[in-house]
């Protein structure tokens, strides 16, 4: 509990950014003091341990799941895959394109990235709307392999991002 709320405690908030009426939740302060950092590491470590215990690939969304994607799946000793905005990864790709409040906007991984069968922890910084979630969820599966948890540090639950979620969802700081 210490080290939710000194997570907690490091978090910022912005009223109207990027636009009017949006409280925008800031977690880079949090990187700036390395024991929270750590803290933070630890908490999302002991979440997968739990929930995914017999987790075999971190997929890491862009961008701030790139923060601590590759951390975790170091300490669990398993892949990192990234899943990019489109027009950012080489080679051979699967793609799925989801709604943004406003338009519309594509996912990208690479083939043979995530292996068929293997299951899989996605890890982003914050939930929403869920759109962002459900289109990773949708690309994880495209590729073969098992959603077995969606992790993210903060979720915003007026949104009722939750609700478009089609698997097991955990988060460790709600709104
Ligand atoms: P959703 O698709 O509406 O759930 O939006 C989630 C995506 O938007 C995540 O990748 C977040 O990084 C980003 N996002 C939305 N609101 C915020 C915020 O208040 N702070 C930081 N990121 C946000």
């Amino acid at each position: 509990a210490d080290k939710l709320a000194r997570v907690k405690d490091a978090l910022k908030s912005f009223p109207d950014f990027p636009k009017p009426g949006i409280l925008f939740r800031d977690i880079f302060p949090l990187f700036r003091d390395p024991s929270v950092f750590n803290d933070l590491i630890d908490l999302l470590y002991d979440t997968i341990k739990e929930s995914s215990p017999g987790v075999q690939c971190i997929v890491g969304l862009e961008s701030r799941g790139f923060l601590f994607g590759p951390l975790l799946a170091q300490k669990l000793g398993v892949p990192f895959v990234p899943i990019r905005k489109k027009g950012k990864l080489p080679g051979d790709l699967v793609s799925v394109t989801y709604d943004l409040e406003y338009g519309s906007d594509t996912f990208e991984a690479q083939k043979g990235s995530i292996l068929s069968g293997q299951k899989v922890v996605i890890i982003d910084d914050l939930l929403a709307t869920g759109g962002t979630m459900k289109a990773a969820c949708d690309l994880v599966e495209q590729l073969g392999a098992k959603v077995d948890l969606c992790l993210v540090v903060i979720e915003l639950a007026d949104l009722e991002g939750r609700k478009k979620i089609p698997k097991p969802l955990k988060t460790l700081i709600t709104f």
